[in-house]
């Protein structure tokens, strides 16, 4: 006779199933995610595990590519010289609208404010307008 381990219980016969396909969580990379729902015998998880979700540990954000770029967020706003109290209240703009043109040139750091009133302009910055940032 072999002995089988029975496991009564359908969702944790899933989750045996698939627990070596279990994804680690993306903040403490320690830890199984946690289970999210179950659908047609597939296990779907969240991101981050049970710990990290009670403690609101939040994903880290990817380095932005200016960031990799070598760019520093200003103080202040390039376009109207509004100084910022916390750094989210400035963004790094892309003058040319393309996310992947990381040259100096193409680069400046604007207000929110200032994000707002661009995106309502037909043609809010062209490469030389401004003197650029070297
Ligand atoms: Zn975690
Ligand atoms: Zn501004």
């Amino acid at each position: 006779m072999i002995k089988r381990t029975l496991v009564a219980c359908p969702l944790q016969r899933f989750a045996y199933k698939y627990r070596m396909k279990r994804p680690l969580c993306l903040v403490c990379k320690q830890r199984f995610c946690a289970v999210n729902y179950h659908r047609d015998e597939q296990v779907h998880y969240r991101g981050r595990c049970e710990h990290c979700i009670k403690k609101n540990q939040r994903i880290k954000p990817p380095i932005a590519r200016w960031q990799t770029a070598g760019y520093k967020k200003k103080p202040a706003c390039d376009r109207c010289s509004f100084r910022s109290k916390y750094a989210s209240q400035l963004l790094v703009y892309h003058v040319d609208g393309n996310q992947h043109n990381t040259g100096l040139r193409n680069l400046k750091t604007i207000c929110l404010n200032c994000v707002e009133e661009i995106k309502r302009m037909d043609r809010p910055w062209t490469p030389g307008e401004l003197e650029p940032d070297l």
